[in-house]
Parts: structure tokens; C-alpha cells; sequence
């Protein structure tokens, strides 16, 4: 027996097409090819006889589902079952549960569905993230299609009730098993377990309900934001599929480093470098911070590496209360070069000072003598 041909390639169709479709093709094809109007041809007789076997099949919503899913071999009715390719019947354990306990998933038709979240990367300087403020960003996204309003349906069309499984989404069939006769549902694949069909789609989405849009938001920034916060926009995600729920947008921040200042939390600190004299006598300097700069007492006999606290000339905690503390580090600058009038100051300096120069060295040494014996 010769191999049967596909029915939607006998009537010359999309395996999409639509029940008009399919009777047109067949009118047209049958006028064509009837015995009657082709009395010299001995195939017309046999391909009237296709066309007709064809049309039988997909013009019967039922018939043609399982067409689609077995093709010749689900024609053939009591065949597939307990044996050949029953295996494949069967997706999972799922269908195997619900055809011993008769269970059925709800495959409800157009269920709306939360729509994807988003992620964006924003860069702020660093002063952006310590004050926050309004930033305007541009996402693609996807969103619902604002002339069909999300349905896919062209604007004064309705989407039609699926002629293959009544609106169910769903289809059954009947299955002879070693166990014995089963019903079995499966997902109408005419409409995608949707239950309803686009016969004239939106021409603005192509009938999905949905498009692609560049989108400009505006994000406010909360003062303090540090690299890696996420920011929850609420629904500015992209669009939920058959009019569900809105996905969230994240923004994702980065911010770039400061010349003078570090931060760690809501802390900043920074070094302020001060001479060797201003070190010993004590000084008032300016110093800077993110509002400008402010004076700062250097008391004599100030160390190298000495932390200065100035409190609340942080950043904003991004909680919401308070600001952190700017640390100051003296950094005492030795001089590399002098002059033959300041090295003969600094031995009278050193000559007058005597032992109480560094007093601190003279207990140290005394440790190593203590440490070693040397
Ligand atoms: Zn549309
Ligand atoms: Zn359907």
C-alpha cells in the first residue's frame, strides 16, 4: 500500500488554517478534479476520493485534533492503544493519574498570566547615589497592545470561540487500554488550550495582544543607593499575556568611585594631607565634604594615620534614618628635600630636644634589648 499522503498537503493548506480555509480549498479542489468534468483521467476518480477522505478529517474539529497528534494512525480509531505507540500517549504521570482517578487539570481558556520581571543597570557618580534624585531611563519592553487593548483582535472584532474543542481548550479521547477504556484530555492544539481563536487579528501586534516598545521611565533615585542595591519598580515590568498581571521592573545600581572619598555603608572616609609642623604645633585645615568644605581642628602632637570624626557628614543610611560619619585621616607629608637653613633648624630642634625627641623610640629600643639581649 502506497504511503497515504497528508491530508493538509491533499487540500493544499497550512496546518493552521482556519474551518474557511479548509472548506474553500476543498470546493475549489473538488470542482477541479471531479470524475465528471474529467472523463479521460483515471486519477481524477482517486484524488476526488483524497480530497473528500481529507476533508472528512480536518473539517471535523475532533477528527482532525487527533489527525494532528497521530496523524494516519489516529484515524484509524481502535488501533492505537495497548499497543504500538501507547507509550507516547501519555506525557507524564499526570495523565496516567488522572486517567485512574479521572482527575482533570483546569486548563482554563486565556488564563492571564504575570507578565516577565525586568532588569536595568544604572550607573550614578557618585554624588547621584549620596543625594538621589529624579533619573530618566529608556527599557525596551514588552507591553499590551494599546490598540487591541491585549486581546489580539483587530479593533471592532471579537476573538471567536475555537470551533475544535468548543472553548474548552481542551479535547479528549478515548483510549482502549489493557486496563480498559479511558477518557483522556488533552490541550486543544487548534487554539492552544486558549479556547478562543483570532480570525482577524490586530494588525498593529499581528494578533499576540502585545508589542515591543521602547518605554522612558522615571526612576527615583532614594539617597545613599550603593553599587549592587536593587531598586523594585512595582508593574513596571513587562505586560502580563492575556491581560495578567504586570512583571516588576529591577534597577540595578553601579555607582562609580569617588577621587577623594571611599565609602563603606553610609561611612565615608578620605585622607587630608597635613605637614610636619602643622602635625606637631596643631592647625585649623579645611577639609572637604560632599556639601563643601568645613574647618577641622588638627590639635598639636597630632600622629600619622590619626582618624577625625565629623559626625553626620556621611551618606544618607538608605533605611531611611540618619547619615553616617566622614573619618578624616591625617597623612603627615615628609618633606624629601630641605634646605641647608631648615636642616640647621631641625638639628638645633633636635640638638635642644635631646632624649625627649622620641620618647617612643627609647622604649621601643628598650624592648629590643630586652627581646634579644643586644
Ligand atoms: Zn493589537
Ligand atoms: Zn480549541
Amino acid at each position: 500500500m502506497a504511503a497515504k499522503k497528508d491530508y493538509y498537503e491533499v487540500l493544499g493548506i497550512n496546518r493552521d488554517a482556519e474551518q474557511e480555509e479548509i472548506k474553500k480549498a476543498y470546493r475549489k479542489l473538488t470542482r477541479q478534479h471531479h470524475p465528471d468534468k474529467n472523463p479521460d483521467d483515471p486519477q481524477a476518480a482517486e484524488k476526488f476520493k483524497e480530497l473528500t477522505e481529507a476533508y472528512k478529517v480536518l473539517s471535523d474539529p475532533h477528527k482532525r485534533a487527533q489527525y494532528d497528534r497521530y496523524g494516519h494512525a489516529g484515524m484509524e480509531g481502535a488501533d492505537f492503544g495497548d499497543h504500538g505507540d501507547f507509550s507516547q500517549d501519555f506525557s507524564g504521570f499526570e495523565d496516567i493519574f488522572d486517567m485512574f482517578f479521572g482527575g482533570r487539570r483546569s486548563r482554563t481558556s486565556r488564563r492571564p498570566r504575570r507578565g516577565a520581571d525586568l532588569q536595568y543597570q544604572m550607573n550614578l557618580k557618585f554624588e547621584e547615589a549620596a543625594f538621589g534624585g529624579e533619573k530618566e531611563i529608556n527599557i525596551p519592553r514588552v507591553e499590551n497592545c494599546p490598540d487591541c487593548g491585549g486581546s489580539g483582535a483587530q479593533p471592532g472584532s471579537q476573538p471567536e470561540t475555537c470551533p475544535q474543542c468548543g472553548g474548552r481548550g481542551e479535547v479528549s479521547y478515548r483510549h482502549q487500554t489493557a486496563f480498559g477504556n479511558f477518557v483522556q484530555a488533552r490541550t486543544c492544539e487548534r487554539c492552544r488550550g486558549e479556547g478562543q481563536i483570532i480570525t482577524d487579528p490586530c494588525k498593529t501586534c499581528n494578533g499576540q495582544g502585545q508589542v515591543r516598545r521602547q518605554r522612558n521611565l522615571k526612576v527615583n533615585i532614594p539617597p545613599g543607593v550603593d553599587t549592587g542595591h536593587k531598586l523594585r519598580m512595582a508593574g513596571e515590568g513587562e505586560a502580563g499575556p492575556n491581560n495578567g498581571p504586570p512583571g516588576d521592573l529591577y534597577i540595578v545600581i553601579e555607582v562609580e568611585p569617588h577621587s577623594i572619598f571611599q565609602r563603606e555603608g553610609s561611612n565615608l572616609y578620605c585622607e587630608v594631607p597635613i605637614s610636619i609642623v602643622q602635625a606637631i604645633m596643631g592647625d585649623e585645615i579645611k577639609v572637604p565634604t560632599l556639601e563643601g568644605k568645613v574647618s577641622l581642628k588638627i590639635p598639636p602632637g597630632t600622629q600619622p594615620g590619626r582618624k577625625f570624626r565629623l559626625k553626620n557628614k556621611g551618606l544618607q543610611n538608605i533605611q531611611g534614618y540618619g547619615r553616617g560619619d566622614l573619618y578624616v585621616q591625617a597623612k603627615v607629608i615628609i618633606p624629601e628635600n630641605i634646605n641647608g637653613k631648615q636642616k640647621e633648624l631641625l638639628e638645633e630642634f633636635a640638638r635642644i630636644s635631646g632624649d625627649e625627641i622620641n620618647p617612643e623610640q627609647k622604649s621601643f629600643l628598650k624592648k629590643v634589648r630586652d627581646a634579644f639581649g643586644v
